[in-house]
């Protein structure tokens, strides 16, 4: 059954229209985003779907196919508070809260989910959702609003009403992505450049290994890397630690404690890897970008601390059988790694890695490729 007709069984009318948004990977640079730094994601062949239709009243009335239980939560407009909204729902109905919030008018909907992006493997199923409400409410209320300022509507719900502080890279990435292409963001100004990803053209692949380990508990971690961030920029007489350059660090190291200054070295450097990485792709393709992946890993292996024994076996196994490059992607501590790999090279890779984790007793992890598509839209 299409996902229009489920739309019709649930809710008794047709819907306005179905928009999609995919999922995202991150190439280069974790953990730079709420640092003002850079980044390099591009959005994955693999979306989120939203069939959606307006309402006459100020009622959100979403379901997903993603709940066995086909639970459908209804929601109040008018009454709704940051954080009031429990679960799943909260992404979709976050962000049609967030666009009030930022002064919008906006009508109740009726809005049913589906996707196909793998939900906690670091590859932002939570963006897809809210960019995929994001572009459904733009067009069906006429709001007119850029894909840069849907996205910071889709970070807002997710910090405020789901209660995650994450920073804007996944929604850019899924909103601006384009076939063929990475999104090269600054987080400072949010200004975005397509920068050209051929894979397939030069024989490529990307691989995600996803290990199954859940980031979830990732949290306490995630906010004491932050913090260690806010003290590094703090000691360093600066706004964030974007304003530092590789130069600074002789003087970082005197002034820091060892750990934060770990922390501080691996956001400078990651920084001038993505502009490196960009710089790469630019002049010589796709191909030429392994070595920076694997020191971004060591990076965050080593000095960052975000890395877990299963990513470190997917990195090293990956390389092992012939990988280009290999890095953890995402926030870290579980998830996924990603391993820039030769089209011939693949099925070696995966046995590799799949024999490695067998050997070491670790759960089998899930290994496919994924290539830089079309971001959010209208399906036609
Ligand atoms: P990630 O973004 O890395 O996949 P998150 O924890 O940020 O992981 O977001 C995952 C959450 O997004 C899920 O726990 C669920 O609440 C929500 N979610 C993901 N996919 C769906 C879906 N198809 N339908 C409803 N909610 C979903
Ligand atoms: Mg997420």
């Amino acid at each position: 059954m299409t996902l229009t007709q489920q739309f019709e069984d649930r809710f008794g009318h047709p819907p306005a229209g179905v928009w999609a948004a995919p999922g995202r990977v991150n190439v280069i640079g974790e953990h730079t985003d709420y640092n003002e730094g850079f980044v390099l994601p591009f959005a994955i062949d693999r979306s989120t779907q939203v069939a959606a239709s307006m309402r006459n009243d100020t009622t959100v009335r979403v379901s997903s196919t993603f709940s066995r239980k086909s639970e459908l939560v209804i929601s109040e407009l008018d009454e709704l508070t940051a954080g009031g909204v429990e679960g799943w729902a909260a992404y979709p109905v976050g962000v049609l809260w967030a666009l009030r919030q930022a002064g919008h008018e906006i009508r109740g909907m009726d809005l049913l989910i589906d996707s196909q992006v793998p939900v906690g493997a670091g590859l932002s199923s939570s963006a897809a959702i809210e960019c995929a409400v994001a572009v459904a409410a733009n067009e069906l209320h006429g709001l007119g609003l850029s894909g840069s300022e849907l996205a910071l509507i889709g970070q807002r719900a997710e910090n405020e009403m789901v209660g995650a502080p994450t920073g804007v890279m996944d929604q850019s990435a899924s909103l601006l992505g384009k076939h063929g292409h990475a999104v090269f963001l600054d987080c400072r100004s949010q200004h975005a450049e397509l920068v050209p990803f051929p894979l397939q053209e030069e024989g490529l692949a990307l691989l995600v290994i996803d290990t199954r380990v859940s980031h979830s508990h990732a949290t306490g971690g995630y906010a004491a890397r932050r913090r260690s961030c806010e003290v590094g920029a703090d000691v360093m007489g600066v706004a964030a630690l974007r304003d530092l350059s590789e130069g600074d660090l002789a003087e970082a190291s005197g002034l820091l404690d060892e750990e934060t200054f770990r922390r501080v070295r691996h956001i400078v450097t990651e920084n001038a890897r993505v502009q490196a990485t960009v710089e790469l792709l630019r002049s010589e393709g796709p191909r030429a970008i392994g070595p920076l992946l694997d020191a971004s890993h060591v990076s965050m292996r080593d000095d960052f601390e975000i890395s877990c024994a299963e990513l470190d076996l997917a990195v090293d196994s990956s390389r092992g059988a012939g990988a280009l490059g290999a890095r953890m992607t995402g926030g870290g501590f579980g998830g996924s790694a990603i391993a820039l790999t030769q089209v011939e090279d693949i099925d070696r890779v995966r046995a590799a890695v799949m024999e490695a984790f067998a050997g070491a007793g670790f759960t089998e992890p899930l290994v496919f490729a994924v290539s830089p598509a079309d971001g959010a839209g209208r399906v036609p």
